[in-house]
């Protein structure tokens, strides 16, 4: 079984992330999109309603191999736990590539027995981030086709009543 954690703060979960996960989806066994628990930030969700968020959006695209999750501490440690041996990420432009290099290999040095896998993001949703989401819908701008239509209600709700 190829098993794949797929982590991140998914704070929220965007169109961008779903496109990597669709990929690894497609190439893997199962993903696990795996929360994770300790960010020092203020989230706009609490992990929990993240994690729910999550498993909205993988039902709405009939995503059968998928499984959510969250997780605290290393996440070699973690993708061990549930026996993944591949590490799911995915690059944007530059932006993305130091950060990603250097977390990468660390991982790497912690678990050379975990591969991370890395998929370019999709063009037409490589400028979208969590934090662009939650600064244009704050400020009431349209976030149609940054976030799984099924999610969207929640997050324009959630950032009102901020
Ligand atoms: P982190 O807080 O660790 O950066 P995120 O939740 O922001 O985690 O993102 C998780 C993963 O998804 C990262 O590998 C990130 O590069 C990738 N990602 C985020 N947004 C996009 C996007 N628009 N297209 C492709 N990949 C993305």
């Amino acid at each position: 079984m190829a098993i794949g954690v797929y982590p991140g703060s998914f704070d929220p979960f965007t169109c961008g992330h779903m496109d990597i996960l669709k990929c690894a989806a497609g190439l893997l066994d199962t993903v696990v999109v795996a929360v994770l628990q300790n960010t020092g930030k203020t989230p706009l969700f609490s992990v929990e309603e993240r994690v729910a968020l999550i498993e909205d959006a993988v039902r709405a695209e009939g995503l059968k191999n998928v499984r959510h999750d969250c997780f605290g501490g290393l996440l070699v440690d973690y993708a061990r736990n549930v026996n993944a041996k591949y590490i799911v990420r995915g690059l944007r432009a530059v932006m993305d590539f130091e950060y990603e290099f250097q977390i990468g290999i660390m991982n790497n040095k912690l678990a050379p027995d975990v591969e991370t896998l890395y998929f370019m993001a999709n063009p037409e949703h490589m400028h979208i981030s969590a934090s662009i989401v939650k600064e244009v819908g704050a400020l009431g701008g349209s976030i149609d086709g940054l976030v799984p239509e099924v999610n969207k209600s929640s997050i324009i709700e959630r950032l009102k009543n901020r």
